[in-house]
């Protein structure tokens, strides 16, 4: 089977913008599973000659009550145990906030090897930005923009290295 990477962050920081850009058109739509109330978007995708899965887990939502939140981040833990590479996506308009701390928390708890992705760093100005989120502790914060395809590459070269 091929190597799984998956991309795991709140809602809104663009995990989708980023999957499609990883993907193109390479779209494989996969039945529920029993208990999982929401689709788990899984497409392909090859990078340096590595061929992969990845996973759009549809982001984790800690502080919500509702069900629909508390399946969103029970998806966000099977797509955690399935993966190989997880890549944290988080945004550089918003900064650091208690829920990426808290995913955070979850992810050190994964134990897998992580790529820390910063989405809409959409221009130069927005690059100072990113410093923060050394605080994450996943290490260097790789630039993105999913509006505009930027730092894909970059974030590609980093995950694919730790398959
Ligand atoms: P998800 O909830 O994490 O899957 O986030 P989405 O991919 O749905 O994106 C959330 C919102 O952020 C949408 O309105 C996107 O158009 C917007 N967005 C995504 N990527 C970027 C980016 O690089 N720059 C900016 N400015 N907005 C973005
Ligand atoms: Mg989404």
């Amino acid at each position: 089977a091929r190597p799984v990477i998956a991309i795991v962050g709140r809602p809104n920081v663009g995990k989708s913008t980023i999957f499609n850009r990883i993907i193109g058109d390479r779209l494989a739509i996969v039945e529920d599973k029993p208990g999982v109330t929401r689709d788990r978007l899984y497409g392909t995708g090859e990078w340096n000659g590595i061929a992969f899965s990845v996973i759009d887990t549809g982001g984790i939502e800690i502080d919500g009550e509702d069900s629909l939140l508390r399946s969103v981040r029970a998806q966000a833990e099977l797509a955690i145990e399935e993966a190989d590479v997880i890549i944290f996506m988080a945004d550089a308009k918003a900064g650091v906030t208690h829920s990426d701390e808290e995913v955070a928390q979850m992810l050190f708890r994964s134990r897998k090897p992580i790529v820390l992705g910063i989405n809409k760093v959409d221009n130069m100005q927005r690059m100072e930005d990113i410093y923060e989120f050394y605080s994450l502790g996943f290490g260097e914060p790789i630039p993105l923009s999913g509006s505009h395809g930027t730092g894909i590459g970059d974030l590609l070269d980093a995950a694919v290295s730790q398959l």
